[in-house]
């Protein structure tokens, strides 16, 4: 994507500047963070708003009729609010929950274990994250349910002609990355949920690596179930949401049992609340939703579309630095991605790369990236990912390149 004017006219260092952490050194280095695919990191304002609620808010939700109750109260559905218009949805579709891993299990559990039975079929794709895969697994094992598979063509998209062709009659849901955490490959989700539809098919879209690089409009991607994650979207860990339509949540049973998601308790039966609160068992992580309501507001702030715009200008420079490297070689080249670069380098294991580059001050994430079916078919037991966000700069990349060149000379 071309940078566009709006992306040109932000000043990128000033906002790099909100972000405490990025100050910091590493091994006397300054600190290089190249890994928020793993989580990103967070600016003051989401760090202020978290400590204001305990400071002068903290109360548990729903609960209390005092002031603080209320107040709590107000902050947690305001986040919710704030969520849904920032991913286009309506604020009583989205289940607030602990994260993507939380919220592909509460489909799991309480959409596809009632439903499936021996004969059904769940179609995942080769490049979903372990989160989008194990649920579906546990759930096949327990109704006789099959997993079907559907393959990448060699630049890391998806096939898509084939992904049709798996939409045969036994599949009832298709699960799917919106954006990959190892290839970066952006899926286009709406024609693929637009296909699914077609042959009746229920569709849960992964957005963990999409909301927090690009602007996301849940509703024209025509999904039944969108999960995400708040901790990678300069939010606080254990936050995250389950968009559904609204059809769905009110058919679904609860996933948990408890406070906060009943109407009345009775010992000969008990009437569930409505949803979103009907998945949403027990005292939540009010603060960190605080926290995610301001990160949503610096974000919509900043704007998405120069977000992505400054990300894909970051990836096309280190992309084209490291394509000098001799002996690196990149793994995902689709035209749409997002700035994740998995890469291994001949002859040199990738655990050995991210420990030097560590003492470098560089972070990178080396390893499987909770993807082993995909690494399996890469061929590759390992790589190293540098993954870039908005706060990242053209010069830590040109220092993150001489430090690969200096480690890979160590280790040759
Ligand atoms: N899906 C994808 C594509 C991811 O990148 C991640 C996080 N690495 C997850 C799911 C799981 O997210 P969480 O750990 O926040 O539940």
């Amino acid at each position: 994507m071309n940078a566009t004017p709006a992306h040109d006219a932000i000043d990128w260092d000033r906002l790099r500047a909100d972000f405490p952490l990025l100050r910091r050194k590493v091994h006397g280095k300054p600190l290089i963070y190249f890994d928020s695919a793993n989580t990103g990191q967070k600016p003051e304002c989401v760090i202020a708003a978290t400590d204001d609620f305990y400071r002068r808010h903290n109360a548990n939700v729903s609960r209390a009729v005092h002031a603080l109750g209320s107040e709590a109260t107000e902050a947690y559905e305001g986040a919710r609010r704030k969520l849904a218009a920032f991913l286009h949805v309506r604020a009583d579709e989205l289940v607030l929950c602990s994260g993507t891993t939380f919220a592909l299990n509460l489909v799991a559990y309480s959409w596809a274990l009632p439903r499936l039975q021996a004969g059904d079929a769940i179609l995942v794709t080769r490049m979903e994250h372990h989160a989008n895969i194990v649920p579906w697994q546990l759930i096949a094992q327990r109704t006789g349910a099959t997993i079907k598979v559907a393959e990448l063509l060699p630049d890391g998209r998806l096939d898509l002609p084939a992904l049709y062709a798996a939409m045969t009659p036994e599949v009832k849901l298709l699960a799917v990355a919106h954006v990959s955490n190892v290839l970066g490959t952006l899926n286009p989700v709406a024609e693929i949920c637009r296909e699914a539809a077609r042959r009746g098919i229920t569709t849960v879209v992964d957005g963990s690596q999409a909301v927090p690089h690009m602007p996301v409009d849940i509703a024209a991607i025509g999904c039944d179930f969108y999960a995400f994650t708040g901790h990678k979207l300069c939010g606080p860990t254990g936050t995250g949401g389950l968009w559904a339509k609204r059809e769905h949540l009110q058919a679904m049973p609860p996933f948990l049992g408890g406070g906060e998601m009943i109407k009345e308790v009775r010992f000969d039966g008990t009437a569930f609340n409505d949803p979103p609160h009907k998945f949403e068992a027990g005292t939540p992580n009010i603060a960190g939703f605080v926290g995610l309501g301001a990160a949503v507001d610096y974000l919509s702030g900043i704007g998405m579309a120069a977000i992505h715009a400054r990300e894909a200008d970051l990836l096309a420079h280190a992309s084209e630095e490291l394509r000098k490297i001799d002996g690196l070689r990149i793994f995902g080249n689709a035209p749409d991605k997002a700035a994740v670069i998995s890469f291994t380098i001949d002859g040199v294991h990738s655990h050995d790369l991210a420990t030097l580059l560590d003492l470098e001050g560089v972070a990178v994430r080396s390893g499987q990236h909770c993807a082993h079916p995909l690494l399996q078919w890469l061929g590759v037991g390992t790589t190293c990912r540098a993954s870039l966000a908005f706060y990242n700069t053209h010069a830590e990349v040109d220092a993150f390149v001489a430090a690969l060149r200096k480690v890979v000379r160590l280790l040759a």
